[in-house]
């Protein structure tokens, strides 16, 4: 019943979107506005006030208020990409919307401070090692590459000096893999805490030396995941190997970028996130039919990159993240029409 499970689930994308909640500075006093963003999280429907008169609403898979914990958000959108990747398949989590909408908080929150705003990355790992140790059968290894992709050239955030990756397609497995990427063994869940700390570092240096806001780049984690019967050598001729692949990614912001307006490095910048985003769309459309046909994952990077764990046999959850300022009315609109057209 579990493997008949999975596959229902494996090749479509689930789409939830999650609202962040006003900040001090929107709700102070003359910035108070009214809410035009209404979540009914009982029957999976956001609604938008255009105006007095005008609504519109969207149904998705899930729908998490402001008041949703990173825990609430880890168990509904993450914990069964998790429990998949450990059963050997391959999985991806993303986080897709307006800068400012909270996909850095979701995905990447180290919470140092306050672990209960970790993010779905720490969270990922702490479930993998809980599990791992728990495990009477199996033996686990959890390693991770952390990169970060910005005018389709990949970065190493774990050796930044590493800044021009090239994608590598196996001619036999078809895996899209990225050769030099430092592959760390993970110890235990400080261990990768403390490797994410000198990453977001890094990623920040890179980004003023490339004179981009972190805004412009997608971070992906990588974990991949290996079990080993714990008996293997005990005479077995067949080593029951699981190996799992999972991709974390807190994607570039979806605004609408001024191509016209702007020259030069803008210009070519807005381009590539366009063009990425754009893809990725388009792949995310494909699995919607239902025979998928031909899906345009070589159009960009990051979909080259995800493309063996993403669709297929895979398990994929998309998070579109929204914020609730009226100022943003068509950013926002956009968003819920992308994670619309992924359903
Ligand atoms: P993005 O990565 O989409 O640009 P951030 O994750 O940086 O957005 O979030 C913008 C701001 O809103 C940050 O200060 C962040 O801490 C805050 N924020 C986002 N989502 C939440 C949330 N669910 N609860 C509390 N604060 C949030
Ligand atoms: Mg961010």
């Amino acid at each position: 019943p579990k493997a008949k499970k999975e596959e229902q689930l494996a090749g479509r994308v689930r789409v939830v979107v999650r609202l962040r909640p006003r900040t001090a500075d929107e709700t102070k006093g003359d910035k108070d506005f009214a809410d035009v963003v209404f979540m009914e999280p009982e029957i999976k429907r956001v609604t938008l006030k255009k105006n007095h008169w005008e609504t519109d609403s969207y149904f998705y898979d899930t729908v998490l208020p402001d008041h949703a914990s990173q825990k609430k958000v880890y168990e509904t959108v993450t914990q069964p990409v998790v429990e998949s990747v450990l059963q050997g398949y391959n999985g991806t989590v993303l986080a897709y919307g307006q800068t400012g909408t909270g996909k850095t908080h979701t995905l990447a929150n180290i919470g140092l401070e306050d672990k209960s705003a970790r993010g779905m990355m720490v969270r990922a790992v702490e479930d993998l090692f809980e599990k791992a140790v728990a495990d009477t059968e199996y033996n686990t290894s959890i390693k991770l590459s952390y990169v970060q992709m910005y005018m389709e050239m990949v970065q190493d955030l774990l050796r930044p000096e590493n800044a021009n990756i090239t994608l590598y397609e196996d001619p036999d497995t078809k895996e899209v893999t990225m050769p030099g990427v430092e592959e760390v063994m993970l110890d235990n869940l400080d261990h990768c805490i403390s490797i994410m700390e000198v990453a977001s570092k890094s990623r920040v240096v890179a980004n003023q030396k490339m004179n981009a806001s972190s805004s412009r780049s997608h971070a992906l984690m990588i974990l991949t995941v290996l079990r080993q019967p714990k008996d293997a050598d005990k005479g077995e001729n067949i080593v029951l190997l699981r190996r799992g692949k999972l991709y974390l990614a807190d994607l570039a912001g979806s605004e609408r970028i001024n191509k016209s307006g702007s020259a030069g490095h803008m210009a070519d910048e807005a381009k590539s996130i366009n063009l990425s985003l754009t893809t990725l769309g388009k792949c995310i459309n494909c699995l919607t039919e239902p025979n998928p046909g031909h899906i345009p994952y070589r159009e960009s990077k990051l979909t080259r990159l995800l493309k063996d764990s993403f669709g297929g046999s895979a398990r994929t959850s998309l998070i579109i993240t929204i914020g609730p300022n009226p100022e943003h009315f068509q950013e926002t609109l956009s968003t819920l029409q992308f994670g619309q057209r992924a359903l």
